[in-house]
């Protein structure tokens, strides 16, 4: 089938998922995987993308395995990957609440959660994993918030029933990272990782047909290098700052992802982007970043709005029976910890109704008046206190004292490169773990599972099934004057030569900031068939606005922020069209992707599982400009599609 917009090619099949009882698939795909011995793991090179939780836990785990490992990041440190923003915690099926929870409940929960867009061996996998990834964190000293008897303490996220977040106040990101970066330290130390901190991949190197190194630019000195390795794995996080505005940290990007695809990988849901329902209100224009309030703190805050609109009375002056605690009068089940997209268009639709607060009417509040008439402020403090910090240094407001102001803002990308149950992509070699791969969470991530995933890829999964891979090498060896090798090269200087020569008089940061504000309007919290043509259209023109208007100043040798960020936009550019195709393509609404013609009565979400029930995994644009869809079918055999009702 060929569209306007796209053409669709043949079905994409996941060739390494085992069948049989889920219970068992991972420990037989284990078993069944081929195995390297210890003294050829030594000759064996693995290059890894990132530093974050993801490729932060593969790299040492791999070197302790006894893989030569080489590690690169854009920061300064492997520690301050992104990953280390992370708020409120991560799951478990622990069960030590003894409050119902299971590995069973876990795969359940999630998999309903993704709103049945997820593979059920995936997601099982996950919850299976999930009881070791604590074990580890907690052997590393990973200093997990503890109970008054000293057991490790737990609290709920949003979209279940039981309280299977384990947490280390609202840090649970940094304290996990150092753990996984202590285990790469050592490794570094032991002379098994080469760490090569400040440098950017800017191409991938296919030789043979399979991933065997990456082009990379030292940041400081603008010196391109090529690198060789077995294997290649892409560990680079999301691309949600292709809105501009997002609560990810300025410097993530889609690059390591995009310059594969466009190289043959396959990117699947583009689309499916999490808008998190707590973050601070954007205050103006001048802002070029969005905080998060973790969700941990719907455990205990209240959300509401005035019941009458355009009400500008201070939130202290409004009478209890003048609110709108919207979530638990809509859905009394779950009330305050609804699942992140319920929850988003739901603090959304009370706005368009006029009923939001604070400046333009853009925000809810999130209240923890009960919780300190109820618990006391110094348990409030405890839990949350370098939360409610932030927020007071941000806006100015004690909430202590005042209900904070909340709205939806992007916060994670549940799409990413297609990769298989062995989490190799379509190009053999080149494998994608954590936030940049299409992940397990189907069309919505449940809050405090992508640390669960990054850990689960990166200590656990990666290492055993990336030597069923490795066990046919060592591979060919490849030098700098292989053909692919110098094409792949000049492919990365000439781009950086075209970008420092247009010398046009638009800076890349307005091109961004354009490109996120199409994206917001047509392809955020809510999208249609007319808005998606319409940003479609609009991208492609600023597209080309962009190779013959932008201005990048300075030069190439030497540290050129310009220029790096250049780069990064020119992909999110490409990508955000894909998104919209991909948007586009799906006539149905599930998890974070909300279609404005595919809702109930009532304006909940409305899926097309006997037409859309697949992932939709994107070949590069062809030489027409479309991009072509390969489906790969999702089947539940366990976990049966239903209407979510968090009601
Ligand atoms: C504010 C915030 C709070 C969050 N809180 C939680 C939470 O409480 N619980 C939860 O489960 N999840 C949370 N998340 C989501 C979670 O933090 C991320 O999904 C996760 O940390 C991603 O880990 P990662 O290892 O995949 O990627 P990242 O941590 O983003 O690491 C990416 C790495 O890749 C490197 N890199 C990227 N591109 C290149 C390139 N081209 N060349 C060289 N290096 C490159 C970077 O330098 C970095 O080292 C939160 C997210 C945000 C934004």
């Amino acid at each position: 089938m060929t569209t306007d917009f796209w053409t669709e090619g043949e079905p994409v099949v996941d060739k390494a998922a085992p069948d049989g009882p889920v219970e068992t698939r991972w420990e037989r795909r284990k078993f069944n995987a081929k195995l390297v011995n210890p003294a050829n793991r030594r000759k064996l090179t693995v290059i890894i993308v990132g530093t974050g939780l993801a490729g932060g836990s593969a790299a040492a785990t791999l070197a302790e395995a006894g893989y030569q490992v080489k590690s690169y990041c854009y920061q300064d440190s492997p520690r301050r990957a992104h990953s280390i923003a992370a708020q409120g915690g991560i799951n478990a099926a622990k069960n030590y609440r003894n409050d119902g929870d299971s590995v069973y409940r876990l795969f359940y929960d999630t998999v309903k959660g993704g709103d049945f867009r997820a593979r059920e061996s995936n997601v099982y996998r996950l919850a299976q994993v999930s009881v070791n990834i604590i074990d580890q964190c907690v052997a590393q000293g990973v200093p997990f918030a503890r109970e008054y008897g000293g057991l490790l303490d737990n609290r709920s996220f949003g979209g279940t029933q039981v309280s299977r977040t384990f947490y280390a106040r609202g840090q649970t990101g940094q304290q996990l990272l150092l753990g996984a970066y202590q285990a790469l330290e050592r490794q570094i130390g032991l002379g098994n990782v080469e760490m090569n901190a400040r440098h950017e991949m800017l191409e991938l190197i296919i030789v043979d047909g399979k991933a065997r190194g990456i082009v990379v630019r030292d940041m400081v000195t603008g010196e391109i290098s090529t690198e060789f390795a077995d294997a290649v794995v892409l560990a680079s996080g999301g691309y949600g700052n292709v809105f501009f505005l997002s609560t990810n940290a300025k410097g993530c990007n889609v690059t390591a992802s995009w310059r594969a695809h466009r190289k043959g990988a396959l990117f699947a849901n583009p689309c499916y982007t999490q808008i998190h329902p707590t973050c601070i209100p954007e205050s103006g224009s001048h802002q070029s970043k969005l905080t998060l309030m973790s969700e941990s703190l719907r455990n205990d805050g209240r959300v509401w709005v005035p019941k009458a609109q355009k009400d500008t009375r201070r939130a202290a002056d409004i009478p209890e029976d003048e609110r709108d605690y919207y979530l638990e009068r809509i859905y009394p089940s779950f009330g305050n910890l609804v699942p992140r997209d319920i929850a988003s268009r739901a603090a959304k639709n009370v706005c368009d109704e006029g009923r939001g607060v604070g400046p333009g009417g853009l925000g809810v509040y999130l209240d923890f008046a009960d919780a300190i008439n109820r618990l006391g402020r110094k348990a409030v403090e405890a839990k949350y206190g370098n939360l409610f910090e932030m927020y007071e240094r941000i806006t100015g407001e004690d909430p202590y004292e005042t209900p904070m102001r909340i709205y939806p803002a992007v916060h994670y990308t549940m799409g990413g490169l297609w990769v298989d149950y062995d989490l190799q992509s379509t190009i053999p070699g080149l494998f994608v773990v954590g936030e940049a791969n299409f992940s397990d969470h189907g069309a919505n991530r449940l809050g405090a599972s992508a640390l669960m995933q990054g850990l689960a890829d990166g200590y656990f999964v990666l290492p055993n099934t990336i030597s069923n891979y490795l066990a046919a090498g060592p591979f060919p060896k490849v030098t700098a004057s292989d053909a692919p090798v110098v094409e792949a090269r000049k492919q990365v200087e000439d781009r950086i030569e075209k970008f420092l020569s247009i010398n046009g008089d638009r800076t890349v940061d307005s091109f961004h900031r354009e490109l996120g504000q199409i994206m917001w309007e047509y392809c955020g919290m809510e999208r249609s068939e007319e808005g998606l043509t319409k940003a479609i259209g609009l991208i492609r023109a600023l597209k080309e606005e962009f190779w013959t208007r932008v201005k990048v100043p300075g030069k190439g040798e030497e540290l050129n922020q310009n220029l790096e960020k250049a780069g990064r936009v020119a992909d999110f550019i490409e990508l955000g069209e894909l998104m919209c195709i991909d948007a586009l393509h799906r006539r149905e609404s599930c998890g974070g992707h909300f279609r404005a013609e595919s809702q109930t009565p009532d304006g909940e979400a409305l899926r097309h599982d006997d037409e859309f029930s697949y992932a939709a995994a994107w070949e590069y644009f062809g030489a027409d400009g479309r991009p072509t869809l390969h489906k790969e079918d999702l089947n539940f055999e366990y976990v049966h599609p239903s209407t979510r009702s968090y009601k």
